[in-house]
């Protein structure tokens, strides 16, 4: 392996872990923030390269709202997201996986369901305070 392919990887696994070590699914602009204590040299653009290229590869998820910035999560089994309307946090819902969702959209189309995302919205818990 080359020298700079070794950076590449290297920045990469570092990008990976500082994601697997975090439940805040994070925007890009927050995990480089975060790395470049680890790796003062690296860039926005390569932070955001890499995240699209594990989000493209299944390494991770990418969740996508209206408009905000996008926010990625180190966790890939399928569980369901929850943003505050107010302050924007992103959260884990703690609600079991509907697999007769995937069933019923089945039903009524003609193409192969694989799977759904669902993202509640409303307030959280500390902004209802
Ligand atoms: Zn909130
Ligand atoms: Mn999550």
């Amino acid at each position: 392996m080359g020298t700079t392919t070794l950076k590449r990887s290297r920045q990469r696994e570092a990008i990976l872990t500082n994601l697997m070590n975090r439940c805040d699914h994070p925007t890009a602009d927050m995990i480089y923030i975060d790395i470049r204590k680890e790796i003062p040299n690296i860039s926005l653009g390569t932070v955001y390269r890499n995240l699209s290229l594990l989000a493209d590869k299944g390494d991770i998820l990418r969740i996508t709202t209206n408009g905000k910035a996008e926010r990625f999560d180190g966790k890939t089994n399928d569980h369901y997201h929850f943003i505050c309307q107010n302050c924007g946090e992103v959260t884990d819902l703690p609600l079991e996986h509907m697999e007769d969702v995937n069933q019923a959209a089945q039903k009524v189309f003609g193409g192969k369901i694989t799977g759904h995302e669902t993202i509640f919205h409303g307030i959280c818990s500390d902004c209802l305070k």
